[in-house]
């Protein structure tokens, strides 16, 4: 098959808006795999690899907006350590339950969301965070939410001939963290994931949730309790259950040959409660 390495975002939607069937490459940790089980290249159809384009790979933060622009090709090792990870905890410690060393290595957030798993780790740390993708085309760019961005299981509405370059994420303050449950510590794909940012300047909290719906899903009714509890330090044992139960009502777990709905269902609201919980510690512990 041929294979493009343009070295600019430029570059890159000219050759997405040629005629003919297109296909990115980022790490290829998902779509290899893919390729490997017979998702076969189509006549005449051309891969565009992303490794080249230095604008891809890197990230900044633009302290007059407040924000965290992360190239859609950083691969997850970087996004787990130093100065982002101290930046955005919740997404470095979603890219530390990535997959393997190997994996982590290739693997990139753009390629996760775009690929959109359910269980995708970085896709319900991105939607938590409220993540922009910031979308290129030859034809001009526009910014979509994350959490708007992805349709279904492993659906978007990302056009053939489009790009994701970046994710503009708002930096906020207060206790953000991400939690999965699977059938082994590591290499593992979830069985249910839960990313909590608690944003204290303007009062709220958002709880995504992974492996339990058909995409992301949000709690719309916990996270008022949730911001509460911690903002108020009005945590008991029955407010965490009522939270707890909230969670396990916005689930739309189904079985499959990873876990039973009912385990998910279990398991999500162990993660909320879990997070929550670590929330109120750090916010204690910050204030003594
Ligand atoms: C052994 C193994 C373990 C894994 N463990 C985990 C895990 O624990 N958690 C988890 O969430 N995932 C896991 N994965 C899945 C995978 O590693 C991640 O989803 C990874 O982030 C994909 O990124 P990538 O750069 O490799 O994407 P690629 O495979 O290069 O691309 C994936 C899809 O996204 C598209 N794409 C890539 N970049 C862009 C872009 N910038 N704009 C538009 N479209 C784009 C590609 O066309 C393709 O359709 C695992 C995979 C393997 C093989």
């Amino acid at each position: 098959m041929p294979v493009f390495h343009p070295i600019d975002v430029d570059e890159a939607v000219e050759l997405l808006a040629r005629r003919g069937p297109r296909r990115i490459l980022a790490g290829g940790t998902d779509e290899m795999v893919r390729i490997n089980h017979g998702a076969a290249v189509g006549e005449g159809e051309e891969i565009v690899c992303l490794n080249n384009i230095t604008e891809l790979r890197s990230w900044a933060f633009e302290s007059d907006r407040g924000v965290l622009v992360i190239g859609a090709a950083v691969p997850w090792t970087e996004l787990a350590s130093g100065a982002i990870a101290t930046l955005c905890p919740s997404l470095a410690e979603a890219a530390r339950t990535v997959g393997s060393p190997q994996i982590r290595n290739a693997g990139t957030l753009g390629g996760n969301v775009a690929t959109a798993s359910p269980a995708g780790d970085g896709l319900c740390a991105a939607v938590a965070l409220d993540a922009v993708a910031v979308i290129r085309s030859a034809a001009g760019s526009r910014r979509v939410p994350v959490a708007e961005l992805v349709t279904g299981p492993k659906q978007t509405g990302l056009g053939p001939e489009e790009l994701i370059t970046s994710f503009e994420i708002p930096l906020t303050e207060g206790y953000q963290g991400y939690a999965k449950v699977g059938v082994r510590n590591a290499m593992v794909i979830s069985i249910a994931g839960a990313c909590l940012v608690v944003d204290e300047q303007h009062g709220i909290s958002r709880l995504a949730l992974g492996s339990v719906g058909p995409t992301i899903l949000r709690c719309p009714e916990a996270e008022p309790l949730i911001t509460d509890v911690i903002l108020n330090r009005s945590g008991n044992t029955a407010r965490l259950d009522e939270i707890v139960d909230s969670v396990r009502s916005a689930a739309r777990p189904i079985d499959d040959h990873r876990a039973t709905a009912d385990y998910r269902r279990h398991a999500v609201g162990v993660l909320a409660r879990r997070l929550v919980t670590r929330a109120i510690s750090a916010r204690e512990e910050n204030n003594t």
